[in-house]
């Protein structure tokens, strides 16, 4: 089985709820969707980055792995698109006892549960219409997929927590909507945070809006934060 990689390197993890650690990031290439905000379009073709076979790309990653890691994140793109080759590199993380942590949009659940059991640190992120991520058309099926994996996660007792972006674009009443879907699966000692985050560079939220998304949150969910990909503010990949 082969992989393609867009990137590996060591960063300060900016986003969710383990920012500040040191982080290796393992950058999948490939994803079909088309958020507005993305900040990784580079990595968004099947064809970018390099092809490696599983077991190369688990020499890199075990070539990349400085001291003192925190966790290695999977990233992209879309690492479930690639979610065979995921599985098999998050299984040769676990040997070297280091976390395994997942970021994805969870567009199918069904691939998601597949390479969860291999995995510590799951971010659930679910995307609002305005993201342009998928059509009108698909949405609610995206939206079923993305709560089937929150589902899934909270099951089977994983360090999990909800990440949404947030730009000035982003309508308040399909979020509350949304936010009362999840709360009526999941309680709230059932997840590690909620992160508002908001879009960075392009359609920014102003603070009114933040905290009118945050006070949607907060009735369900005490620790709600809202917190900014903190990597770029020091110019870290
Ligand atoms: S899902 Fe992620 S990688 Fe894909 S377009 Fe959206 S932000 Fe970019």
């Amino acid at each position: 089985m082969n992989v393609r990689l867009f990137e590996i390197f060591t960063s300060v993890e900016g986003e969710g709820i383990l920012y500040g650690t040191k982080t290796l990031f393992v950058r999948l290439a490939g994803c079909p969707f088309k958020c507005f905000y993305c900040d990784t379009k580079d990595s968004l073709p099947m064809d970018s980055g390099n092809e490696y076979t599983i077991e190369d790309a688990c020499k890199l990653i075990e070539q990349n792995l400085e001291k003192n890691t925190y966790k290695v994140n999977f990233t992209g793109g879309d690492p479930l698109v690639q979610s065979k080759a995921v599985l098999e590199m998050a299984k040769f993380v676990k040997t070297k006892n280091i976390p395994t942590y997942i970021e994805s949009s969870c567009f199918d659940s069904k691939k998601f549960a597949e390479i969860l059991p291999y995995f510590d640190y799951i971010k659930i992120e679910f995307k609002t219409q305005d993201s342009e991520f998928v059509d009108l058309q698909h949405y609610s099926n995206l939206l079923e997929n993305e709560l089937q994996c929150l589902t899934f996660a909270i099951n089977s007792n994983k360090t999990t927590y909800i990440k949404i972006v947030i730009s000035s674009r982003t309508e308040l009443e399909p979020f509350k909507q949304l936010i009362k879907k999840v709360f009526n699966i999941i309680s709230e000692s059932q997840i590690a945070g909620f992160i508002i985050q908001p879009s960075y560079g392009i359609a920014e939220p102003n603070l009114k809006q933040l905290f009118n998304f945050y006070d949607s949150v907060y009735p369900y969910y005490k620790q709600v934060r809202i917190v900014p990909q903190l990597h770029k503010f020091i110019g870290a990949p």
